[in-house]
């Protein structure tokens, strides 16, 4: 029988123990969230974590920029975000305009409010194995296997995708407990030979329902971080906002269903953990 890896339900457990380490603080810890221009996505993403914050008694700023901003004038904004006293978090919500860049832009937080992990500093500390912020969608996903007891030590993990914000992370952090890991990416000539043959396949491709079942081996685990917006007749959280439109992930969950032991669905897979993470983040920076 194939086990539903269930995000919402691992969030909610791990919830109680984040509220009482914030009960446990000196202050109410501010993240704040900075978004530029109005992408509709973004908003609803923003929209989730304010409400999680909320709920777990964080305060949550979200500063909206327009779309034309200059690089300096969200430079200034970060600066002062530095040094306001009550934020311990910042984060600068991706994707941006294209004539700003992102990662100049991230480099600009302080790296000890750097929650996101994503600054070189704190790239650095994790590929030397000594990670300040794990970035949140690696947090995530090894919090989410932790909860279903699947261990990684000595498995045979493929991570499709390697960028900075999620692939690479991840690959790094189940090598940090003892994973033997590849990475696959869009050069690689032999993805589908690499992911059949390993006993978790984690999938950050950012292609809707990319991964079928010739990627896939008897009885593998599958965790599908792709959150792709398609249009579809289909209705989830998201489509309130954006009529027409269903989330998909990278993969093809009824086309593999039968042939996994585990797999995690999309929505309600790694996106809530993705959320919780981040306010463990927070919460880790905060005194
Ligand atoms: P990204 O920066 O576009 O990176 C995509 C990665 O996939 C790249 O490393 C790319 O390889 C690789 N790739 C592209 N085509 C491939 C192919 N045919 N075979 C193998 N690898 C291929 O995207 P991202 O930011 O990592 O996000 C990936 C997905 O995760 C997106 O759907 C995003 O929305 C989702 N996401 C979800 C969460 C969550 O909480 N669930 C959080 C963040 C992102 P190259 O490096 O060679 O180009």
């Amino acid at each position: 029988m194939t086990l539903i890896l269930d995000g919402k339900v691992a969030r909610d457990f791990y919830k109680k123990a984040l509220v009482e380490r914030v009960g446990r603080l000196s202050c109410i810890p501010a993240l704040s969230i900075i978004q530029i221009g109005d992408n509709k996505e973004s908003s609803v993403y923003i929209e989730q974590k304010k409400k999680f914050g909320l709920s777990i008694g964080v305060k949550v700023y979200h500063i909206k920029l327009s779309t034309d901003v200059t690089f300096d004038e969200v430079a200034g904004v970060v600066k002062r975000e530095n040094s306001n006293r009550e934020v311990f978090g910042i984060i600068i919500q991706s994707p941006v305009p294209e004539h700003l860049d992102f990662i100049k832009l991230v480099n600009l937080i302080d790296p000890k409010r750097d929650v996101d992990g994503l600054t070189d500093e704190n790239q650095e500390l994790l590929a030397e194995g000594k990670p300040r912020f794990v970035p949140a969608t690696a947090h995530g996903v090894m919090l989410l296997l932790d909860f279903y007891k699947i261990p990684v030590l000595g498995k045979k993990v493929a991570v499709v995708g390697r960028s900075r914000l999620v692939g690479g992370p991840i690959a790094k952090v189940m090598g940090m407990k003892g994973a033997n890991v590849t990475v696959c990416h869009s050069k690689t000539p032999n993805t589908a030979e690499i992911t059949r043959q390993s006993d978790i396949v984690i999938v950050a491709v950012g292609r809707p329902e990319f991964i079928n079942r010739s990627y896939i081996g008897e009885g593998a685990v599958v965790i599908d971080v792709g959150i792709n917006s398609v249009y579809g007749e289909y209705s989830e959280k998201l489509e309130e906002e954006i009529p027409k439109r269903k989330l998909t992930g990278d993969v093809d969950f009824s086309n593999v269903f039968d042939i996994v032991s585990a797999i995690t669905p999309v929505p309600s897979g790694v996106g809530p953990m993705t959320v919780l993470s981040l306010f463990d983040n927070l919460v880790s920076a905060s005194p």
